[in-house]
């Protein structure tokens, strides 16, 4: 058994960043940017009206002061009429402020009547001049790798990048292994069960960034396997699901081996996990998940995620932790990291009253998974401990 920081080590060495691809603007969200996008000019490139008014000199702008409009400058058009002392130019919101204009009076201070326009007795210091170059430069970068949320598309849209470069979406297999399991939808006998773990690690994978090629279950016969890891080929990463204990029908390490693959490793310190293996097979990294679906999903969002993320060019790196209060007391931990399932509430991580790594109605109601470091001793409330938001929709 190695530990969970030595194990991720060991998964990080099997993947390095894949290449790219350019995509349209609109197909980027989600997307991880591999190539700076520098901004060709100024934004705004001109002084924009922030307001609806008239653009004027600032020291015309005095309670009673009467102004000539001379001209109007809508988003869109130029006004080439500079604003002399005593005129005004009528301008809407994005409206490039004229020459010799410094301040935007808002509309609401001012009464217009024919072409002339008289300022109010307070009116509002403004400028309301948005000036060049005031979001961004000519030449800023933006640099990857960086996941392209709304707003980053928005920035790179008014950069003026119709398509950008990003790194190609790892592609994993997931493959489900088991006699027993049928699939959704399916009508099951009552010795066999439903395959659930694919779906999630699937959802996993997609969050994470990856996309997910979820194989046909196979069975645990060595044939089934071996069609199984056949249909895997092309594939970033290979991750398998059950057969990685040490039962007769646990099957995966020996596939493996047979194809002429090696593990990295087999088992590490953590509760629910520990069966967990990796290493190549057909060339390709492989993690094998055990089968009880809490342990698949931990073991995803603990390794699979962040292997997802290193073949998206970030930095290898673990789940982000976050820290919290214990909202109840914690009895002492065993010799492996445990991934408690929780609730993190407004006082602190509740631990569900059940562990059993089957139980996905339990790890469904919980937001958090509180972790145990080997061999913690017992910990009362309102120790401050680790945890990990388990990924969802908000
Ligand atoms: P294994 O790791 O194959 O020994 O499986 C451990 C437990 O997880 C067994 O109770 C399996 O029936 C269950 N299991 C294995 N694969 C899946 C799956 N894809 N979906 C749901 N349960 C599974
Ligand atoms: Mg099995």
């Amino acid at each position: 058994m190695i530990p969970v920081a030595e194990a991720l080590d060991r998964l990080f060495s099997l993947v390095s960043p894949l290449g790219t691809e350019r995509v349209d603007l609109a197909d980027a969200a989600g997307r991880v940017l591999a190539e700076p996008v520098k901004a060709p000019r100024d934004e705004p490139p001109t002084a924009r009206s922030a307001m609806d008014g008239y653009a004027v000199r600032a020291g015309d702008v005095r309670p009673g002061a009467v102004l000539q409009v001379v001209g109007e400058a809508p988003a869109g058009a130029v006004c080439d009429r500079a604003v002399g002392p005593g005129e005004a130019v009528r301008i809407f919101t994005g409206g490039v402020v004229p020459e010799g204009a410094d301040r935007v009076v808002i509309q609401e201070d001012v009464t217009a009547r024919d072409d002339r326009i008289t300022i109010g007795q307070d009116p509002d210091p403004g400028p309301y001049v948005r000036p060049a170059g005031g979001d961004f430069r000519a030449g800023m970068a933006i640099n990857g790798p960086r996941r392209l949320g709304p707003a980053d598309l928005a920035l790179l849209g008014a950069m003026n990048a119709g398509t950008v470069c990003v790194t190609r979406r790892p592609e994993v297999a997931v493959l489900s292994t088991g006699n027993e399991l049928v699939l959704p939808g399916q009508t099951p006998r009552p010795d066999q069960i439903v395959s659930s773990n694919a779906f999630g690690l699937s959802a996993l994978i997609e969050m994470a960034g990856g996309r997910a090629r979820r194989l046909p279950i196979a069975a645990d016969r060595p044939e089934a396997l071996d069609a199984a890891f056949d249909l895997a080929r092309g594939a970033d990463l290979i991750v398998t699901i059950g057969g990685a204990s040490v039962g007769a029908h646990d099957l995966v390490a020996g596939r493996v081996a047979a194809r002429g693959g090696a593990l990295n490793f087999h088992k590490v310190a953590m509760r629910p996990g520990k069966p967990l293996m990796a290493g190549r097979v057909d060339n390709t990294p492989m993690v094998g998940v055990p089968g009880n679906p809490v342990s698949a999903l931990v073991c995803g969002q603990v390794f699979v995620a962040p292997m997802v993320r290193a073949m998206l060019g970030f930095a290898p790196a673990p789940a982000t932790r976050r820290r919290a209060p214990l909202a109840a007391d914690v009895k002492a931990n065993g010799p492996r990291e445990h991934y408690m399932r929780a609730q993190l509430t407004p006082t602190g991580l509740m631990p569900a009253e059940r562990q059993d790594s089957s139980l996905l109605s339990v790890l469904a109601d919980a937001n958090a998974l509180l972790i145990r470091p080997p061999a913690d001793p017992a910990q009362p409330l309102g120790t401050v401990v680790d945890y990990l938001p388990t990924p969802g929709v908000d």
